[in-house]
């Protein structure tokens, strides 16, 4: 169905492949992003790789030309954090397979990082220097029982060298087969995603759109959430959500990959924004198991401006 975007005050967007590519700005990133303040619209850059801090984002966004402030930036760490405090109050000590980096984001929020005795959860990121000493240590305290969260489902991070650069879900996976616990997943496509930059601006999900490359990631926890889903490339997803279905299925991360942001910025044929009543989707890590995502259809609210209209009909 046709959805309206009146009610749209916030732009969540994927960073790698979304606004850039690797260390190279697409060229409609700075006059989207240009746009979206001139309508006054808000916007957050969200990504899975919980391998780096925000500072270090921020820096990197700074390099492209990107003038990003921390608060506009959120990573699956952040949703580790969101998690924590929503669900496991009373813990402050952590047993982390992550960077530095990361540890250093979860410090800043108050937890102790410390690797030491008696800690109360488990957190596994992607830990791109892991040895085998931190993955055994991992295993015993999950395997005592302690609250096993995983901070993005992601089994590879996506590169260009001639590499598989294995992340976050395939540690779990590895953790998984060793101690017979599966972990709580979050991270894209977990609707959970969205709760920070949701509480951060108070707003509700229906007043997000998730900018996104990947369907399978992006599209889905938009879908999931009740948030207003753009491929980046300015298609939607056809009937049903079935490209969303397809990609999933393949087991292929190259596939359900859309275009840069151009899609938005200067398409000649107008991008649609849509949303399906429903969709099925096969997430990325079990290719076999499907779930059902209902959609409740919402009424549709009078439109108050046409700043988002403007923004994907130009
Ligand atoms: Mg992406």
């Amino acid at each position: 169905m046709s959805f309206h975007l009146t009610q749209v005050r916030h732009l969540v967007l994927d960073m790698d492949g979304t606004i850039y590519s690797g260390s190279t700005l697409f060229d409609c990133t700075l006059p989207f992003l240009d746009r979206l303040e001139k309508l006054g619209l808000g916007y957050t850059f969200i990504t899975n790789n919980s391998s780096r801090g925000i500072q270090d984002y921020v820096d990197k966004l700074h390099r492209l030309g990107i003038p990003a402030s921390r608060d506009q930036i959120y990573t699956s760490t952040d949703a580790v954090i969101e998690y924590l405090r929503a669900h496991l109050p009373e813990v402050r000590k952590l047993w982390l397979m992550g960077t530095p980096s990361m540890a250093r984001h979860l410090e800043e929020a108050g937890f102790v990082v410390g690797n030491g005795s008696d800690p109360q959860a488990v957190v596994v990121g992607y830990d791109t220097g892991l040895t085998y000493e931190s993955l055994c240590r991992t295993a015993w305290w999950i395997s005592r029982g302690l609250p096993f969260i995983a901070s993005h489902p992601d089994r590879v991070c996506p590169t260009d060298q001639p590499m598989l650069l294995v992340d976050c879900g395939s540690f779990s996976a590895c953790l998984t087969t060793a101690t017979g616990r599966s972990p709580i997943v979050l991270g894209k496509p977990d609707p959970r995603m969205l709760d920070g930059v949701c509480h951060r601006h108070g707003l509700r999900p229906e007043q997000l759109a998730v900018v996104g490359d990947r369907l399978y990631t992006d599209m889905a926890m938009a879908q999931r959430a009740g948030a207003v889903s753009v491929p980046a490339d300015g298609r939607g997803h056809g009937r049903g959500g079935r490209r969303i279905r397809s990609a999933a299925r393949s087991g292929d991360p190259r596939r359900g990959r859309t275009r840069p942001i151009a899609g938005l910025a200067s398409c000649k044929r107008s991008p649609t924004l849509t949303r399906s009543d429903s969709f099925d989707v096969a997430l990325p890590q079990n290719c076999v198991k499907r779930r059902r995502l209902a959609l409740q259809s919402r009424p549709q609210e009078p439109p108050e401006d046409a700043a988002v209209e403007s923004l994907v009909t130009k």
